[in-house]
């Protein structure tokens, strides 16, 4: 009952970012590189979450500026909006009308227990919190299967929305005897979690230990500086922790002179070298990497129009796509009502 009338016969991914700030190291090892590499094999869908931000619901002001922050480090890191469908989520205003028709069929002890939502609830008072954060992996469920992705590479913290996503979609296809919704799979990145500078158990816009992908060498070499290292060395002359010292964990992501790392490791734990030069050289390694991202940016800054003829064409694809979609989803509950 499925059968898609759609031109491109790739599979496709659906993921994206919620459009809090800027991209940073974590997004490019969690998730970016997968999304880089995948662009070419999948029909991709890249979506900024803009309905999912509620968290600055006092600061909506910034978002239209993050929404073009997100889709010019996108191109920056080598995104091509040509094969791939860049989209802003609001514009897209299917993906509301099918939340709110999933959400039936979702207890609130389902969301309640979701790990990731009691992480990010943090501090918040059980009755201060707004229905809108319940209802974003709810949205995140929507994203995915508006174009009934088959797979979505993302960083481990959203496991368990991907695991709802599964769960919602095989309910819909039960009650409705439909395989309107394949099963996505889950991605993880090369790095599952990236630690922040501070040693947080995860670099975060909203945690602000990140190095973004945006900053200038100065910066990156000053963050690197102030990292947070190993807590039980107080001289050079001390045996360190390689393992679970942040320092370390990025020299591992992404300083690809192997050896130079092997020797760094070496000399760290028999206490022959000290803190500063293990970090001077993760940060001209992190430069290096940098680099060319900077300058493709700095292109994309220079050249606005074309970040907004991204994000217009992706959108008007999307709400095609899900144009389609909500028809099936209607056929399929028998409530096409003037069809
Ligand atoms: P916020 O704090 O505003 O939630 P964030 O830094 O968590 O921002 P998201 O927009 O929530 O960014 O996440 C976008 C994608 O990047 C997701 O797939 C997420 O799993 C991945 N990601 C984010 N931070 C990391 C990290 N530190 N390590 C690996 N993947 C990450
Ligand atoms: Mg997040």
């Amino acid at each position: 009952m499925t059968t898609d009338s759609r031109p491109d016969a790739r599979k496709r991914i659906l993921t994206g970012v919620r459009p809090t700030g800027s991209l940073h190291l974590g997004h490019y090892v969690g998730a970016l590189e997968n999304w880089i590499r995948l662009q070419r094999e999948y029909e991709c869908f890249f979506l900024i979450a803009d309905f999912q931000v509620s968290d600055h619901a006092d600061d909506i002001s910034q978002v239209r500026g993050n929404v073009l922050e997100v889709a010019t480090d996108w191109l920056a890191v080598g995104l091509d909006p040509e094969g791939s469908h860049f989209q802003i989520e609001s514009l897209v205003p299917q993906h509301a009308e099918l939340t709110t028709w999933l959400s039936w069929w979702v207890p609130l002890g389902m969301l309640q227990r979701n790990p990731t939502l009691k992480a990010e609830m943090g501090n918040l008072e059980g009755d201060s919190v707004p229905v809108a954060f319940f209802n974003y992996p709810m949205m995140q469920a929507s994203n995915i299967l508006m174009p009934k992705a088959h797979l979505v590479p993302v960083g481990e913290d959203q496991l368990p929305h991907i695991e709802l996503t599964r769960e919602i979609a095989r309910r819909f296809n039960r009650i409705f005897k439909t395989d309107l919704f394949p099963e996505p799979e889950a991605l993880l990145g090369r790095v599952a979690r990236l630690v922040g500078v501070d040693g947080n158990a995860k670099m975060s816009k909203s945690l602000n230990n990140a190095i973004y992908l945006k900053d200038d060498a100065d910066t990156v070499t000053k963050k690197v500086r102030g990292m947070f290292t190993d807590p039980t060395r107080l001289r050079a002359t001390d045996p360190g922790h390689v393992e679970g010292n942040p320092v370390f964990m990025y020299h591992d992501a992404f300083n690809p002179n192997v050896e130079e790392v092997d020797d760094l490791k070496a000399r760290y734990v028999t206490g022959t070298v000290g803190d500063v030069e293990v970090k001077q050289k993760l940060a001209i390694a992190l430069n290096n990497f940098l680099d060319p991202i900077r300058e493709r940016r700095a292109y994309y800054e220079a050249h606005p129009r074309e970040v907004l003829d991204a994000l217009a064409a992706g959108t008007a694809h999307a709400n095609k796509v899900a144009d389609e979609t909500m028809r099936q989803v209607r056929d399929a509950m028998g409530l096409n009502y003037l069809a």
